[in-house]
């Protein structure tokens, strides 16, 4: 019973927290129907990784126009009955519907009745994907599991390593080929099931029950799942920043029951060099002008999608009146009054919130806050609170 109820647990935290990317639809990018589909046998055991060697793309607009284009070369010049992929995937950190998770397609010969085949719009040869565009398609994978689309033993590859093509570029490949359940040579699945086999055999004849062992495996896997799911967004610590030294710390007894979230009311940005910049900034206000022991928030999140560490998950914040002892505190940079973060922002705002429960400093049973719920102030902004305010477990 106790199995049962992690597994329940495990999948809803996973498929809350997978979620799955923002997907554009193909009414929303302007798809052509197609002349026909055939319909996909799910879940799938292959995920084939692809890059469409064209332009690339960063706004919502632009990649939709790349893909607009990718479907009339794919109808009117190959004569296919549609785009080839399954999805593409564009730096702007979106995804675009191409067949969608249901039908056959045409992006890896001899492997498209087993896979799914995602796309990152752009040539990846000598350059890879931003990281807008990673975290959307690795969250992609996460999301076709957590749907039921792709198997949860399934097996990553890239085109090269199943047709005779430079496909997905050499710099895209070498990121891929880094990535959790990657194999260059896919062929291995027979083995694979022998040895699970055996292994359930060896666990029958320690005299646990199948059922429990079942479920004991789904545990493992699930969890295992999740924490490579969830990773955690890429997180540039205080030395990578170069964060001054605090002038105290006051422990932060976690897990908590509070995330709160912030905007930091000043200017946007979209590199490492400049939000490292700005967090610099905010760090000599808080200390300097505040008074404060160091930067009032936990972490704060960049357009860049990447994390910047404040206090940490350890270190009570400043950040919220009466509130700092119970909760961390997520700032996102720029001020969003008018205007909401872009895609990677969010996405790796979320992506913390779950990575903060996986690491035991967020209590599963959290309850998510706007800053102006607790203390009389506009922020995180009027756009941005509304964004949070249709959260998992948000409560004003
Ligand atoms: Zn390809
Ligand atoms: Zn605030």
């Amino acid at each position: 019973m106790l199995l049962l109820t992690r597994v329940v647990l495990l999948s809803a935290l996973c498929a809350a927290a997978l979620g799955c990317p923002r997907i554009i639809s193909r009414r929303q990018w302007g798809a052509r129907p197609p002349r026909n589909r055939v319909p996909l046998r799910t879940p799938v055991p292959y995920v084939i990784i692809h890059h469409t060697a064209g332009n690339r793309c960063t706004s919502q607009a632009s990649c939709s126009q790349q893909v607009r284009g990718i479907q009339n070369y794919h109808m009117d010049t190959r004569r296919w009955p549609d785009i080839g992929y399954n999805f593409l995937i564009g730096e702007d950190g979106r995804v675009y519907e191409g067949r969608g998770w249901s039908s056959v397609g045409a992006h890896a010969y001899g492997w498209n009745y087993k896979s799914l085949g995602f796309s990152f719009l752009g040539n990846f040869s000598s350059r890879v994907p931003n990281a807008a565009a990673l975290n959307a398609a690795k969250s992609l994978i996460q999301c076709a599991v957590s749907k039921g689309f792709l198997r949860r033993s399934y097996t990553l590859t890239g085109h090269r390593n199943v047709n005779p093509t430079s496909c997905p570029g050499n710099a895209l490949y070498r990121v891929i080929s880094r990535w959790p359940r990657f194999k260059a040579k896919p062929c291995g699945t027979e083995q694979g099931n022998e040895k699970e086999k055996k292994e359930k055999k060896g666990q029958h004849k320690a005299g646990l029950s199948e059922r429990k062992m079942l479920l004991l495996t789904r545990v493992v896997l699930l969890s295992a799942l999740c924490a490579a799911a969830l990773g955690c967004p890429r997180i540039i610590s205080r030395s990578q920043w170069r964060a001054r030294t605090p002038r105290s710390r006051d422990r932060l007894r976690t897990p908590v029951p509070y995330v709160i979230i912030h905007h930091t009311a000043g200017n946007r940005c979209y590199t490492q060099a400049s939000c490292s910049e700005q967090v610099r900034g905010i760090q000599n206000y808080h200390i300097n002008k505040r008074g404060w022991s160091d930067i009032g928030y936990n972490f704060l999140i960049g357009e860049d999608g990447r994390v910047y560490e404040g206090r940490g998950w350890s270190t009570m914040g400043a950040h919220a009146k009466n509130w700092n002892s119970k909760s961390l505190g997520f700032s996102f940079l720029g001020t969003f009054t008018n205007g909401v973060p872009n895609a990677a922002a969010l996405n790796a705002a979320r992506s913390l919130i779950q990575c903060a429960i996986s690491k035991g400093f967020l209590s599963r049973s959290y309850t998510l806050k706007g800053h102006r719920n607790v203390s009389p102030t506009s922020c995180p902004g009027n756009d941005l609170y509304r964004v949070i305010s249709r959260w998992a477990r948000f409560k004003p």
